[in-house]
């Protein structure tokens, strides 16, 4: 797969994060299953893939109970726990060590218990290396070249990788390993002291979000699980018994101390990393913005922007080329994409200095379809953006005129409430008097139209009584 678009090399190269703009050099090689333990360190792929969580006590909170947790379990090693910027509610282990939680699961945990049931459970699969032993699935950051590399082998599939990537739901370990998995949870948890009954009741809310999601954002951790009834018996049984191997001792549930641990977490989308709202695309960090052809797909992370034909049959990712001259900037994207005998010419587009790169991409392997790219290279004072079109060089000419107007629709963005849009925040509240859930949220503001998904996000029904001094949550600006 030498010609793969989304190559490792040109991902270290030069798909920046939007975002942050900092140019970024890997800080180790893609790791493959025999590579000895080094999951100290998050791997840079799923940081590229999902952003790293700008919060420094939340960050510090996952590795001290990360480390805790480790020094009991049965294996322990130099593990790295993260959380990364993602509102999909998951949490997985890669086999190199490392657990990643997204902010996405922080805001559904209601206590500390939870959350470290479910800590248990990553670093379960870790312990009893599920992921070792299960070769062709070797590393999240394989199955991220994997699926990406799909996208050049064949570029009629590219609508496929683009919804399974928007997951992370991507490790899938088989029953027998989740079921020890949840095991091991149980086991670590109650050991350093936490009542793993609460993760059983963790499940209960995932099984509510997966319903109340449908086809929207599925979270692939219960997705990849068990079946979630026959869990929840299975843990609250094993639960049980690991009460009673503790004898008398209290163990920890934490309501309080969590809940105020989460206060302002951003909760949903965070619109400040980029988003589409009526056929356009809006960067406010960037203040830019961009046309969505009519009907395309689009998947934002942090590396780039990619939309997608609705077929499939035709790509145009938006990433930063660096910072030096466009003429540089040029030369580098036709090395990293491999193109043969490319031409550039400098333009203009929306006074932005800019270059077109033009370029065929042979076919690699019998799977593939030599490919015609065309990308704009564009400068904004001391940052270059690629906007990259990419179909099969015998449709090419078909989809020529839209990424045309997706490039001339660069410009910059002045527009002050899409420049300073603000994601939803977690917002803990008190309980001011005997009531049900309902009316707590009705007294904070909350419309009623979003009273079961609160329900659903404190692991509550909305008949649920509320005592005075209760904390419970609520979203909000
Ligand atoms: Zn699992």
């Amino acid at each position: 797969m030498a010609l793969s678009f989304f190559r490792a090399g040109a991902l270290a190269l030069s798909l920046l994060p939007l975002a942050a703009l900092v140019p970024r050099t890997p800080s180790h090689p893609t790791s493959t299953a025999a590579a000895p333990l080094q999951g100290a360190k998050p791997d840079p792929q799923v940081i590229a893939q999902f952003g790293l969580f700008e919060n420094p006590k939340l960050q510090q909170y996952i590795a001290t109970q990360g480390k805790k947790m480790t020094a009991i379990s049965d294996r322990p090693g130099d593990y790295g726990f993260t959380i990364v910027d993602s509102p999909v509610i998951n949490a997985f282990a890669t086999p190199d060590g490392h657990v990643y939680f997204t902010r996405g699961i922080m805001a559904y945990f209601n206590n500390e218990a939870q959350f470290t049931g479910v800590l248990g459970h990553e670093l379960g699969h870790i312990t009893a290396r599920h992921g070792q032993k299960q070769q062709t699935r070797s590393t999240i950051s394989s199955i991220l070249l994997a699926g990406a590399s799909m996208v050049s082998k064949s570029i009629a599939s590219i609508a496929q990788p683009l919804s399974s990537v928007v997951g992370i739901g991507l490790l899938k370990y088989g029953r027998d390993a989740e079921n020890e998995a949840d095991q091991l949870g149980v086991k670590y948890s109650t050991k350093v002291g936490y009542d793993a009954a609460q993760m059983a009741d963790f499940f209960l809310t995932l099984e509510r979000t997966e319903k109340a999601s449908g086809a929207g954002s599925v979270p692939g951790f219960l997705s990849t699980h068990p079946n979630s009834a026959d869990r929840y018996q299975r843990v609250k049984g094993l639960a049980a018994q690991a009460k009673q191997s503790v004898g008398g001792r209290a163990l920890t549930v934490n309501r309080d101390a969590y809940l105020r641990s989460i206060d302002g977490l951003p909760y949903g989308e965070d619109p400040r990393q980029g988003f589409v709202e009526g056929g356009t695309f809006y960067l406010p960090e960037q203040k830019l913005r961009l046309p969505v052809p009519s009907g395309w797909k689009t998947q934002n992370t942090p590396e780039q922007f990619q939309m997608a034909e609705p077929n499939g049959k035709a790509i145009v990712a938006l990433i930063a080329a660096g910072s030096g001259t466009l003429d540089a900037a040029a030369q580098s994207l036709a090395k990293q994409l491999g193109l043969t005998s490319p031409s550039a010419q400098q333009t203009t587009i929306n006074s932005f200095p800019a270059m077109v790169v033009e370029g065929d991409q042979a076919a690699s392997s019998q799977q593939s379809t030599p490919a015609h790219v065309r990308a704009y290279l564009i400068q904004d004072s001391k940052s270059i953006y690629a906007l990259i079109g990419l179909a099969p060089t015998a449709s090419f000419g078909t989809y020529a005129p839209q990424m045309a107007s997706v490039a001339e629709g660069f410009q910059r963005l002045t527009d002050a409430s899409k420049l300073n849009r603000q994601p939803e925040r977690i917002r803990i509240k008190t309980a001011t008097g005997t009531t049900t859930l309902a009316s707590a949220l009705a007294a904070s503001g909350v419309a009623s139209s979003r009273y079961e998904e609160l329900a659903i996000l404190n692991g509550m029904k909305t008949t649920d009584r509320l005592s005075k001094g209760m904390l419970y949550k609520v979203v909000g600006k």
